[in-house]
């Protein structure tokens, strides 16, 4: 009888500890990142990666799907059709301030910092046959400036902005993804493409290395203007010798990749993401050579411009790294 009753009580208790565990409800997040042969979507993998390794303490699912980009990713973030994602810190700043682009949608208050990834110059490619050596001579050439959504998109209207151009400028302006445009480069469709993307990357590798093609310097006076007035541009430089065709730096500018969320985000979703990345923190560097030199200090503050998320700011406090 008493063995019985013991029997009863362990397996009661066995039925505790699994309801507790069901209890811990399953919660799936996704992230947005960029299209499939950028920078971006590997930064959505690799933290999706980490944190489903730890899904049997958490609970917490993740997923990454390609997308349009920083623009796309800020207003899904938005609209709550994703959780969190990367943009530019450009597009970061004016998303929470309700600038630029985002002047019609006004200011995303509730739009969050979690911490900035690789730098990210603003890179543009062009044919050896199409006699371009300076950005200026885009003018009246074939350029893909990339789909509606996409971080490169809304950079390169500032400065044609600033320059007082007009897509009536191109020969031809096309709308291609960054998935797209390296194969339309190679099969001369275009004559240069644009991508804010870190590097080294396969995808300006392919434009590079399927046909005669050079990096185009950005710089110029309107460059120095964007980078003395703006926090979020800086000047940048892409080295020589990391593709082929392009054996000399190649001066340009550019902003950082960062990682953002919203504060309707449970705080604890946000830890645990975070947790996911430093506390294995090797790990993601080796995951893309793009993310190499980053280092803790710098990616809980650089590029950001909007608050930092609780949840990310609670895991840096227990690390010494805030205050
Ligand atoms: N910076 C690009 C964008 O905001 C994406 C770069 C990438 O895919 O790595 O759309």
């Amino acid at each position: 009888m008493k063995k019985l009753a013991f029997a009863i009580g362990a397996s009661l208790l066995s039925l505790g500890i699994a309801s507790g565990s069901v209890a811990a409800e399953e919660r799936f997040i996704t992230i947005g990142t960029g299209g499939q042969t950028g920078v971006y979507y590997v930064v959505g993998q690799s933290i999706c990666k980490l944190v489903n390794r730890g899904a049997a303490e958490h609970n917490i699912k993740c997923t990454a799907p390609s997308t349009g980009g920083s623009i796309a990713n800020i207003n899904a973030i938005k609209e709550g059709s994703m959780d969190m994602g990367v943009a530019q810190s450009d597009w970061q700043y004016h998303g929470y301030n309700g600038t630029s682009k985002f002047e019609e949608t006004g200011p995303f208050e509730d739009l969050r910092a979690v911490f900035s990834v690789h730098p990210e110059p603003f890179t543009v490619v062009a044919r050896d046959d199409a006699g371009i050596a300076s950005f200026d001579e885009l003018k009246g050439k074939r350029v893909n400036i990339g789909n509606p959504g996409s971080g490169q998109r809304g950079t390169m209207e500032v400065i044609m902005e600033a320059k007082g151009w007009s897509l009536g400028d191109f020969l031809l302006a096309s709308e291609l993804k960054s998935a797209e445009q390296s194969a339309a480069l190679g099969d001369n469709k275009v004559d240069a493409i644009i991508f804010t993307v870190g590097h080294p990357n396969g995808s300006i590798q392919e434009a590079t290395t399927t046909t005669e093609a050079h990096l185009v310097p950005v710089e110029g006076a309107e460059i120095d203007t964007l980078v003395s007035e703006n926090p979020y541009y800086s000047k940048a430089t892409i080295p020589g010798g990391m593709y082929k065709g392009s054996d000399e730096d190649t001066n340009t500018f550019g902003v950082r990749a960062t990682f953002v969320s919203s504060a309707a985000v449970d705080e604890e979703v946000v830890y645990e993401v975070v947790k996911a990345v430093f506390d294995n923190f090797d790990r993601f560097k080796g995951l893309h050579p793009a993310f190499a030199n980053l280092k803790e200090e710098e990616m809980i503050s650089a590029g950001l411009s909007a608050p930092l998320h609780d949840g990310a700011a609670r895991y840096y406090k227990e690390r010494g790294w805030l205050k």
